[in-house]
């Protein structure tokens, strides 16, 4: 027996020696295969045909490492349409293998910074990864033009840079930026189609998120199955219209009583603004209850709740933060985090995964 020990131990410092001595070689090893599953890990080819709701940014202004600013991405017959991107959102969907250059369009809700904040770098990562001849097309309301056009003054010295150090083939001259597709809404109505091709059919619609004007949700219809997006909103009969059995809703949620101990505890150490922002902001938002209230009311299939606000860092936050909300609405109700997706096959079911790598 204590030869067997003897020999077991003298094996374990044997291996241990060997690790010592070749740690670096396996560093570097791990570090190439990471490296090989970064460079080949592309989605979009293994989820099955139908829609898949992307959640690249779950958070808002309130400061969270592990939410990116508010970005969902819906994929359709393989391609990537992109419904506003937050700061941080290019590198959660880099991370998920959400590939750039799979990028269709991208679509603005409103212009509130926080969504906004990360267009520049989604357009410089597609237009070097992806070697795009062209501009990443940008759906908005009237305004988005500018967006487009001052993003692209502010990243020109880049551009001039990244081409005469890469070379054009690489970095193709005029595949930079954002080319703007502003829309209105006609005379009378509440909801237009903004995209239809190849099967996908983009309708936006108008949501209430005063003084913010213009300020939309959209909805993907796509081989029988239907996502709508809420955008920033406070309760709105419009939404609930459009939204009328889809097979998922997501929706923006803010938690009154949660923002309201955030408020109090800024008025209790004199920060006299931070506290007037809590105070204004749940006027133009939803509550999770309310959500689920809409949800019920629209017949939804599932509802998800992201542009978490506050954020919910541990799970026993969860209950306060959703107030009643499980009471209002029969279906699945789920609070999202950053990586996960919602599965919609074109024939049917839903599934939701965490793919963030
Ligand atoms: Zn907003
Ligand atoms: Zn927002």
């Amino acid at each position: 027996m204590k030869r067997i020990l003897l020999a077991l131990a003298a094996i374990l410092i044997a291996a241990g020696a060997a690790f010592y001595f070749m740690r670096d070689q396996i560093g570097l090893a791990i570090f190439q295969r990471a490296t090989h599953a970064a460079v080949t890990s592309d989605l979009a080819p293994e989820l099955p045909d139908g829609l898949t709701a992307a959640f690249c940014g779950t958070g808002s202004p309130l400061p969270y490492r592990n939410s990116a600013g508010p970005c969902t991405a819906v994929v359709a017959g393989g391609k990537l349409f992109v419904f506003d991107v937050g700061d941080g959102a290019p590198e959660t969907l880099a991370l998920m293998g959400l590939q750039p250059a799979r990028i269709e369009a991208v679509f603005l809700t409103h212009f509130h910074s926080d969504h906004i904040d990360g267009l520049g770098n989604l357009a410089v990562q597609r237009w070097a990864t992806g070697a795009s001849t062209a501009p990443i097309p940008l759906y908005g309301g009237e305004g988005v033009e500018r967006i487009a056009n001052g993003l692209r003054e502010a990243y020109a010295l880049d551009t001039g840079h990244r081409i005469a150090h890469h070379g054009p083939e690489v970095v193709p001259p005029g595949g930079e930026g954002y080319a703007a597709h502003p829309f209105v809404m006609p005379e009378g109505q509440e909801s237009a189609v903004v995209y239809d091709k190849d099967g996908v059919r983009i309708t936006a619609f108008s949501v209430n998120h005063g003084p913010v004007r213009p300020a939309f949700g959209y909805r993907v219809d796509y081989k029988n199955r239907s996502i709508v997006i809420s955008g920033d909103t406070a309760t709105s009969p419009n939404l609930v219209r459009v939204a009328q059995n889809a097979d998922l809703l997501i929706h923006e949620a803010l938690a009154p009583n949660l923002v309201g101990i955030m408020g109090s505890e800024a008025e209790s150490q004199n920060l006299n603004g931070v506290a007037h922002i809590f105070h204004d902001i749940p006027d133009y938002h939803t509550s999770p209850s309310d959500a689920a209230s809409e949800a019920q009311q629209a017949h939804v299939g599932a509802l998800a709740l992201t542009h978490l606000i506050p954020p919910i860092p541990v799970s026993v936050i969860e209950g306060p933060f959703l107030g009643d909300a499980r009471n209002r609405y029969d279906g699945p109700l789920w609070i999202m985090r950053d990586g996960d997706i919602i599965i919609l096959p074109a024939g049917g079911g839903i599934e939701r995964r965490h793919v963030l790598r």
